[in-house]
């Protein structure tokens, strides 16, 4: 196992990487302690819940909104939850969001820690502290930003993964080599998800890289107000088309790195584009973008990013480096319409 910190804001948050799930007891006690899990996590690794009061959801994007979470904290009552209580969500990125947000207004705030069990959840959606819920197709539309105390990464979970979730992973993992290293994106273009899912060693590797770029992104902005912004590299336009049409969000946001990739080719002369299809592709993501351009140009007018009438819109300046961007709804939907 590796300890290592970040910073942020209120809190210093530790990481016990490449650790194993039994070194929970020593972080949280079993008698204080409300673990929060879905059915599937549960299913694969019953044994590791053993003696712990487990809250077990429901598994799946579509269970990320607030009826979940009134459900949590009917548990949370029933399980005689208090102020002292402890919540550790083991899962992907919907159980992390949904335990760091009740969490946050269960008796106005308690601890919590997580133990993410995707790739998705491991190199992004635990890390930052923007926990939240769905509202409709508006994804992530209500929620708070608050860290959590500890994550903890033991890889034993990755053996029943699906392959559809490492797919997944991976597109946030081409993410961050897209905006931030461009040594990551030479050594993806080398490889493919096979390699890294035989080769432990290389995984937790390319994991912990990951994990420090994203936390350093959040160190530096943990609110939102320039650095972070560059996470939502394909997002835009991903989280616009990604409940319409029921995407995966691995695949969703392919797609918006895609056509953003080839806005930034239209706009500031991104010569590399078509390398970031090719890498989207060779790790078994979609680079096409069929969708219905006036529903998502609707959609897009809600975003968060948006402020008078312009979107803050992530762009590749070069591959391993990119840029926010604003532009006017009326030149985004003119770029969008001619793709
Ligand atoms: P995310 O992609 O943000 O991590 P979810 O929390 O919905 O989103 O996780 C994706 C799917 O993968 C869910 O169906 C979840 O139950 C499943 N899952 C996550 N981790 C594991 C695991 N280690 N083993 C089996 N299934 C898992
Ligand atoms: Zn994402």
């Amino acid at each position: 196992m590796k300890k290592f910190s970040y910073t942020f804001s209120t809190k210093t948050t530790q990481f016990y990487f490449d650790a194993d799930f039994s070194f929970a007891e020593k972080l949280v006690g079993k008698g204080n302690t409300v673990l929060i899990t879905d059915e599937n996590i549960f299913n694969a690794h019953k044994k590791k819940f053993t003696g712990w009061s487990t809250i077990v959801l429901n598994p799946g994007e579509e269970y990320k909104i607030q009826d979940t979470v009134n459900e949590v904290i009917d548990q949370l009552i029933s399980f005689e939850a208090d102020r002292n209580t402890f919540l550790v969500g083991i899962g992907g990125g919907v159980v992390t969001d949904l335990t760091g947000y009740a969490a946050a207004v269960y008796m106005r705030g308690i601890p919590f820690g997580f133990i993410p069990t995707s790739i998705l959840a491991m190199v992004d959606a635990a890390i930052g502290g923007k926990n939240g819920v769905d509202v409709g197709v508006y994804k992530n539309i209500v929620g708070t930003i608050r860290q959590p105390e500890f994550l903890l990464y033991d890889f034993s979970f990755l053996k029943s993964l699906p392959e559809g979730e490492w797919i997944n992973g991976f597109a946030e993992i081409i993410k961050h080599a897209c905006i931030k290293d461009a040594g990551i994106f030479k050594l993806l273009e080398t490889k493919k998800i096979k390699y890294f899912q035989k080769d432990r060693k290389a995984l937790a590797a390319l994991i912990k890289k990951n994990v420090q770029i994203k936390a350093s992104v959040v160190q530096q902005d943990e609110f939102e107000k320039g650095e972070r912004r560059l996470l939502n590299f394909g997002h835009t336009l991903g989280h616009a088309i990604e409940n319409v049409y029921e995407l995966s969000h691995g695949e969703a946001i392919a797609i918006g790195m895609t056509v953003a990739s080839r806005i930034s080719n239209q706009l500031n002369g991104f010569k590399e584009w078509e390398r970031v299809l090719n890498l989207l592709h060779q790790y078994g993501l979609p680079t096409d973008a069929e969708f219905d351009k006036k529903k998502t140009l609707e959609v897009l007018r809600m975003d968060k990013k948006k402020a008078n009438g312009a979107m803050n819109y992530v762009l590749l300046e070069k591959i391993g480096k990119g840029v926010v961007q604003q532009i006017p709804l009326q030149k985004l939907e003119e770029l969008i319409n001619q793709l």
